[in-house]
């Protein structure tokens, strides 16, 4: 390795942690103050019906503009956010930011069903304050509960059943949607997950990117008959062909999220995308 940057000359071994633990405690600091700096925002991504390609709502995605790397990704940012404890705020800024632009693109479409779904971290869910959350902002934006969905992932369920059990059965009881996100990437079997009151599951990327099993058309169908047994909707996550595309499709999945139908926008690319489909929608 060292003789890539100095032809013969032998560099002193510096072990790769050492610079990832330092860029690491910069990001950390950085991500304290870009909250103030209004560097963080919202990206919605268009979750489209299967059946007539039309956008039924999207999910809230956070973004950072960080003022010398430029873009950072969440998959990086938000596990630090998480193990400072910062999570709560971006959690907290998420929810309110998601439930404001809802409320506004209900009002321009007089469509009370296009759902958002925001995603909650075991931090956030750990916290009392979850419910209070949720309920604040569904009633100071008036929006119909159902639409209002939080994803959270199987791993932080498991990580605590018996307080994960309680805490979402109180978000069922003040309405909001309950999505089962990354499906398909622990080892719990859905029969377990089903004594949590989820109502949508979504398959993770995995079984659809970059994926040439030849088994995957059986294990796809197992998942969507069982979620649909189950009384859930599906939501496939990054699907990349038309193939599978019609698979899904064929197995009356609902939704689709993927790059094939849009990238995650900005709140004016979003609502202009609703815009047009009402006018779409007139039209026909
Ligand atoms: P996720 O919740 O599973 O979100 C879906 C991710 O898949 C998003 O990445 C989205 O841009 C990406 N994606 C969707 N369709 C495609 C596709 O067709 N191809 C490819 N290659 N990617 C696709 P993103 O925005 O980078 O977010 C990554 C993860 O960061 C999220 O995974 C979620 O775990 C976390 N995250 C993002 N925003 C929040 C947040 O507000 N709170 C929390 N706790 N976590 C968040
Ligand atoms: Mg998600
Ligand atoms: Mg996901
Ligand atoms: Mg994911």
């Amino acid at each position: 390795q060292a003789k890539r940057y100095g032809g013969d000359r032998i560099e002193p071994f510096r072990p790769a942690y050492k610079t990832i633990g330092s860029g690491r405690l910069q990001l950390e600091a950085d991500l304290r103050r870009a909250f103030e700096r209004n560097e963080l925002s919202l990206a919605f991504q268009p979750i489209v019906r299967l059946d007539t390609e039309s956008i039924a709502g999207f999910e809230a995605l956070l973004r950072w503009e960080h003022p010398r790397r430029g873009a950072v990704s969440p998959s990086e940012f938000v596990p630090i956010a998480e193990s400072t404890g910062l999570i709560v705020q971006l959690g907290q800024f998420a929810l309110e930011e998601a439930a404001k632009r809802l409320s506004d693109w209900h009002l321009m479409t007089s469509d009370p069903t296009i759902f958002v779904s925001v995603n909650i971290s075991s931090r956030q869910l750990i916290r009392q304050d979850l419910i209070a959350d949720v309920r604040t902002v569904v009633s100071r934006y008036r929006l119909p509960p159902e639409s209002l969905k939080l994803e959270l992932t199987e791993s932080l369920v498991m990580d605590n059943p018996e307080r994960s059990a309680q805490l979402l059965a109180r978000l069922r009881e003040i309405g909001v949607g309950l999505s089962l996100d990354d499906f398909g990437t622990g080892y719990s079997s859905l029969a377990y997950l089903m004594r949590f009151p989820f109502d949508t599951l979504k398959i993770d990327q995995s079984f659809l990117r970059n994926n040439t099993q030849p088994q995957r058309p059986i294990i796809l169908n197992s998942i969507v008959t069982m979620a649909h047994d189950l009384g859930l909707k599906v939501v496939a996550e990054g699907i990349e062909s038309e193939s599978d595309l019609n698979l899904l499709r064929q197995l009356n999945c609902e939704f689709a999220q993927s790059f094939l139908f849009s990238q995650p926008l900005t709140v004016d690319q979003a609502r202009k995308m609703l815009l047009d489909q009402m006018g779409v929608k007139r039209a026909s």
